[in-house]
């Protein structure tokens, strides 16, 4: 059977990568999702072990300081983490496992999922990014100005990504990834599996 793939999409905020999951996940609906855990409180309509595992801060650090996390990250006053052993069954049991995440999270799912894919998405340019977070209408001027200064910094990271792809007009953006996608379940390392069986069966069939 083959592994499963980690496809890690990291961009700058407004520039078409929720619009591009979702896509992919129209498409290929078995991705798994990862359920992170965060020590924020739970909001109304939440569920513990649905949306987010609400942990107390000392145990989310205990976990953080036995390596139980992929990844990890304080956001507004809160931890969030991704658990490692459900993300590393659900690949060896050959589920797909679809990564939105910023660039420092994507920096440290390179140390601890070193055969996943990284998808850097960048703006046509920076009016094209300043319009699209306009036309989204979640933003005040502060915090588009905010964005577009971060997304200057994210955009330095995105040397070390597997591949880098434009989102120009959402069709070619999503061609491009849809062939990464695809690129990347022919890998090796993806089916080692399948070497290993065929050449038992080769060692077999000489017996
Ligand atoms: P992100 O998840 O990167 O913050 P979104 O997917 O929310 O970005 O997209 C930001 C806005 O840009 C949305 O209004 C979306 O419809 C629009 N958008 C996304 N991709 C394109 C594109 N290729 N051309 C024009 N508008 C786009
Ligand atoms: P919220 O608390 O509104 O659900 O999420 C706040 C922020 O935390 C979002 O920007 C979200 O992307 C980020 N976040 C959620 N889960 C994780 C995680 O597992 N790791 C990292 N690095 N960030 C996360």
């Amino acid at each position: 059977m083959r592994q499963g793939i980690a496809l890690v999409l990291s961009a700058p905020s407004g520039t078409g990568k929720s619009t591009l999951c979702r896509m992919l996940r129209r498409e290929f609906p078995d991705f798994g999702y990862s359920i992170s855990c965060t020590t924020r409180p739970m909001r109304a309509g939440e569920e513990n072990g649905r949306e987010y595992f609400f942990l107390s801060r000392p145990d989310f650090e205990r976990m953080r300081e036995t390596g139980e996390f992929a990844e990890w990250a304080q956001v507004h006053g809160h931890l969030y983490g991704t658990p490692l052993a459900p993300v590393k069954s659900m690949l060896e049991s050959g589920v797909n496992v679809l990564f939105d995440i910023d660039v420092q999270g994507a920096a440290q799912l390179k140390t601890t999922l070193p055969d996943a894919t990284f998808v850097f998405i960048l703006p046509p340019d920076m009016r094209e990014l300043r319009r699209r977070l306009e036309s989204r209408g979640m933003d005040d001027e502060t915090s588009i100005q905010l964005r577009l200064q971060n997304a200057l910094a994210e955009i330095r990271e995105a040397f070390w990504y597997n591949s880098i792809i434009v989102n120009d007009t959402l069709e070619n953006a999503y061609a491009e990834l849809r062939a990464v996608f695809i690129a990347a379940r022919l890998a090796p390392a993806h089916n080692m599996k399948i070497l290993e069986n065929i050449l038992e069966d080769a060692e077999k069939f000489h017996a």
